[in-house]
């Protein structure tokens, strides 16, 4: 079969906050072939990522994404490749390629799933692991809204959590170790407690090693992006000087740069969002690659129940990799793009058992958050939005 159609959907809420939530609006992708349909998530801004579906070529490696897809043979895994190779090569200097490619990938691995009536990870290997599923919550506005948030994850089904970004590490060292004591207090001291400092640090070692004695005293398992996703030799400098496992790696967008942040970055756990790095595909390798070193692989996800899904993916046979992040509040848009996957009594969590991404996209409830684009060059209309139903 060939790949006949392949849609985006800009999906966003009423209102778009300033705060560390991606959830608050989506880019899906649906991708038709052979009378199957396949969904995938892209984690990116959407209209950036619309325009390298389509923006007209600029040079050789500069091509539109849709044209390395569109038409492409789709008979099983080895042409997914072969499309993933092909847009990597056509795009190669058009940076917002990765995100839509993701997006794409994504929908081709749930298409070739339910085309052959099995889940997505069955084509990695037998083994479906559980995973400790941690609550993954922004730090609250202030540390006693902190304390509530870890106090309601407790009271669920959840063992372990993590708190981020908001206001860690932009005050002063008081209020981080008030916001970090609030979490552990709230939880209790038998849950996991994981930190994420969202980048704050900068390329800023001895400011970040300044928290790493608050981290130590309330038992945080690990700590997340210090410093941004490229800054290799600052990660690897703080991992040498804490005790704390670092984690990173949701911002890369290839799985080499993924590697790198494996190799030089000298991370413990490698966190990857399938839906930037280049899809399922991009994510499989980094999946590979981090079991040979030792290093645990974590999803990354902050959106909907189809983007957890495909994160659970690529790791579902490593019995290594003890993690995975399931969204805590996601937005009202993000609840409605696929099911909810459960946590069972353990705390855990698993990829679903169902043909491709075991995921039922519903589209009427998604209608109302659709947004009108149309993208026109010289007269010319390149791209314009539509329902579901075309
Ligand atoms: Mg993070």
């Amino acid at each position: 079969m060939k790949v006949e159609s392949v849609d985006a959907f800009y999906l966003r809420m009423p209102e778009v906050r300033d705060i560390g939530d991606g959830s608050q609006d989506a880019l899906l992708i649906r991708v038709r072939a052979g009378g199957f349909t396949g969904w995938g998530e892209c984690e990116a801004s959407p209209l950036p990522t619309i325009a390298a579906l389509v923006a007209p070529i600029s040079h050789s490696a500069c091509k539109p994404v849709l044209d390395s897809v569109l038409g492409a043979n789709l008979d099983g895994p080895a042409d997914i490749g072969a499309i993933h190779r092909r847009v990597k090569e056509s795009s190669l200097d058009l940076l917002q390629a990765d995100h839509a490619l993701s997006g794409i990938d994504i929908a081709l691995w749930d298409l070739v799933g339910k085309r052959q009536g099995t889940p997505v990870w069955s084509f990695f290997g037998s083994e479906n692991h559980s995973r400790v599923a941690y609550a993954s919550s922004l730090f609250g506005e202030d540390p006693a809204d902190t304390y509530e948030r870890a106090r309601s994850i407790r009271n669920g089904l959840f063992r372990a959590a993590k708190f981020g970004w908001g206001p860690i590490g932009r005050g002063s060292l008081a209020e981080d170790i008030a916001h970090v004591g609030a979490a552990r207090e709230g939880l209790g001291p038998d849950q996991v407690l994981l930190v994420d400092t969202g980048c704050i640090f900068g390329h800023d070692v001895p400011r970040a090693l300044a928290l790493a004695p608050v981290l130590e005293d309330n038992h945080v398992w690990w700590w997340e992006e210090p410093f941004a996703t490229g800054a290799l030799r600052e990660y690897a400098e703080l991992a040498a000087k804490t005790r704390i496992p670092l984690a990173g790696g949701e911002g890369c967008h290839s799985a080499d740069q993924a590697r790198h942040v494996i190799e030089y970055g000298r991370v413990s756990f490698i966190q990857i969002d399938t839906g930037r790095i280049g899809g399922i595909s991009a994510a499989r390798e980094v999946a590979e690659y981090a079991k040979e070193r030792g290093v645990q692989y974590v999803n990354h996800t902050f959106t909907s129940p189809l983007a957890l899904s495909a994160s659970l993916q690529p790791y579902a046979d490593d019995p290594n990799s003890l993690f995975a992040e399931v969204p805590y509040s996601p937005s009202e848009l993000a609840l409605l793009i696929g099911q909810e996957l459960p946590i069972n009594d353990e705390g855990q969590v698993t990829a679903p058992p169902g043909p491709g991404l075991g995921m039922n996209i519903e589209t009427s409830p998604l209608s109302p958050y659709l947004q009108e684009v149309e993208i026109r060059v010289d007269g010319r209309v390149l791209w314009e939005s539509r329902g579901f139903e075309a």
